[in-house]
This record gives C-alpha cells, structure tokens and sequence, in this order.
C-alpha cells in the first residue's frame, strides 16, 4: 500500500477517523466521470472524512484517460492510476486496491449506478465490527430478462456453494478493511466473489441495502455471457475454499475409490479367468477395469501434484495458511515479547 496519497482532511467531528480511500475502475466513461468525482466528493466533504478518490483507467479510447489526467492535475484528493490496456474490472479493481492508501477502502462502479450516497452508512455499518461491508441493490435499476433474472439464479447459486448469504454479490459498491484487501489476491473476474474470499480468510462480513440507478451514459461492459463465466468462477472459489490447503483429500479420494473399484472388479474378472476357465477377453468389463485402474492412477498423482503446488504457493509467498485476528496478553516468564 502507497504511504503518500494526498489525504484530504474536512476538519473532525467524523463517524470514522479512519483514512479512506474510494477506489473506482473505468473503462471507457467519459461522460459519467465529472458528475462522479463531484459526487463522491461532495460526499466525502460533507462527513469530514479523510479521504482520497483513486481512479483506475483500464484502457479506455473515449477520452477518459485524458480528462482523468486533467482532474488529477486540478484537485489534490485524486489520483489516477493508467493502466496499459484493456485488462478487465477485476485487474483494475486489483490496482486500485494495491494502491489505495486508507485504512478503509471503498469500491464502486464509474457509471454513477452506485451512488456516493451510501458511503457513510457503508462506514457506519463497518464501525459495529466488519471487515467488509457489502451493498444490496434492493431496488435494482437493470433490465429483468438479461440482468436480474440470472443474477438472482447466480446470488442463490453463490450464497449455497460459498456459504457466504448475501442477497446481492455483484454490487460492486463495498466497504474494506485495507489489512483484510492485502490478504486478497485477485484474479480472472474474481471481484464478484471478493466476499466469498474474504470468508475464507476469516473476515466478518455485512450487507446492506444500497441505491441504484440505471445507467445515464455510455453502456454496460458486459453480455448475457457473463453468467457462465459466473458459473465457472463459482466451481474455482468452491474448490479453493474447499480444498486449497488439501487437494489431495479432492483427487486423491477419488483417485483411490476409482483404483479400489479396479481392483476389484479386475480380481472377479480374474477369478472367473483362473478357477472357471472363462474367457474375459471380450468382455465389456474389462475395459471398465482398465478405465478406473488408470483413470484412478492419473487422479491420485494430480492430487500429488496439487499437494506440491500448494506448498510452494504458501510458502513461496511467505502466506501462512491460517490468518491471526488478534492477539491477547503477553507472558510474564519472558523479559520482553516474541
Ligand atoms: N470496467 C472496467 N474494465 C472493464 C469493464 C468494466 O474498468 O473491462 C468498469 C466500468 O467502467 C464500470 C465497472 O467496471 O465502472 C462496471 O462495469 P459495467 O457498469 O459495465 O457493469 P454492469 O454495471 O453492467 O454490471
Ligand atoms: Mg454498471
């Protein structure tokens, strides 16, 4: 995390004395980026936080990136972060956050969807103990067919697999703990399931109701292919929340059913072979014998090879494989502490 953003402090009588840093990813939203920044910042300065707005271009060819340039230059509570080319919302996302400054960190869309307005009860909500405090759009503004239908399929889907209940993961207006962001790494199109992997590293998490608007200008970067993309991501979060630290326990069981259901049916065959004279060259069954015998083989030494990338993974990057939310007293029996 940067150390050197141009906080801009509105005097005190705050709900959070904490610094925040409001984290927007664009893509092509000229027209909505004056009315955004004066928004979250009206916002921001009526409740005297500590704040600093961080944009994220991520490619755009509209003109974004030089009207961003140009406020950047103008205000002292933005920055602009360009990325190189097109990478997509997580990525952005992802450089927004790596480089956010506060304490607390919010996300939300460019497009003026999610309005700045929530903001302090985002705060409020996170002064009662969160780690993470996620919006609902309760009264969604989007078309029904294309959007809210297969999203409510995908939330229900989401909140079963990942055991995360919330009504609404796709709302990208948050609030964050920084410490709990730096233990998030990001990629793909992860951001949607940032709750989920916030569970996994043990954070406490809250949802609720946001506003939200149809879109003014510009259109939605995305198609009715997202969901499966959605679905997809979904089986990843599920076997990473399951299984990071054990793939064997995935590959290996069924590695080993399928080798002991092998042998078995292989001994049958065998003994009908050796004690009755029978000829099993032909049968069906044989193959099957085969198919799980090697099928099983190539599952068990995938759940080797997982095992063996999740150690260098933990311990290449130094990531302990349990998360310490604090710690209480120190021991008299040693002169100073650990
Ligand atoms: N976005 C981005 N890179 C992309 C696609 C989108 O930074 O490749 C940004 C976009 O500018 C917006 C946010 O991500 O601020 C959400 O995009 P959009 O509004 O199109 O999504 P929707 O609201 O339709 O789900
Ligand atoms: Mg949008």
């Amino acid at each position: 995390m940067l150390s050197t953003a141009p906080f801009v402090n509105n005097s005190a009588s705050s709900v959070t004395t904490d610094t925040i840093s409001v984290v927007v990813p664009i893509y092509n939203e000229v027209e909505s980026l004056p009315h955004l920044i004066t928004a979250i910042a009206d916002v921001m300065q009526a409740n005297n936080y500590i704040y600093e707005i961080v944009c994220v271009d991520d490619g755009s060819r509209d003109g974004s990136t030089a009207l961003l340039q140009k406020l950047a230059e103008e205000r002292d509570d933005l920055r602009a972060i360009v990325l190189r080319r097109n990478y997509g919302q997580t990525p952005a996302m992802a450089a927004g956050f790596e480089n956010a400054a506060g304490e607390v960190v919010i996300s939300l869309d460019a497009d003026l969807q999610n309005d700045p307005a929530d903001i302090p009860n985002l705060l409020i909500k996170m002064d009662e103990g969160y780690d993470l405090v996620s919006g609902w759009r309760k009264d969604r503004q989007d078309n029904k067919w294309t959007r809210l239908i297969p999203s409510k399929i995908a939330n229900l889907l989401i909140g079963r697999v990942t055991k995360v209940t919330l009504h609404d993961y796709g709302c990208s207006l948050k609030a964050y703990r920084s410490e709990l962001l730096a233990d998030i790494n990001l990629y793909g199109e992860l951001h949607r399931f940032i709750p989920a992997l916030a569970s996994i590293e043990g954070a406490r998490i809250a949802e609720i109701p946001v506003r939200h608007h149809a879109r003014q200008f510009g259109n939605s970067k995305y198609g009715l292919d997202r969901t499966f993309r959605v679905l997809l991501d979904l089986l990843t979060v599920w076997f990473i929340r399951k299984f990071l630290t054990r793939p064997m326990h995935a590959f290996g069981y069924l590695g080993l059913l399928m080798m002991s259901l092998g042998t078995m049916l292989g001994l049958y065959l065998s003994s009908l072979k050796v004690f009755l004279g029978q000829s099993i060259g032909d049968r069906p069954l044989l193959v099957l014998v085969a198919i799980l015998f090697l099928a099983g083989l190539q599952l068990f030494g995938f759940g080797l090879l997982g095992e063996l990338l999740m150690r260098t993974y933990h311990e290449s990057q130094g990531r302990p494989i349990y998360r310490i939310r604090s710690i209480f007293g120190t021991s008299k029996y040693f002169k100073q502490d650990p």
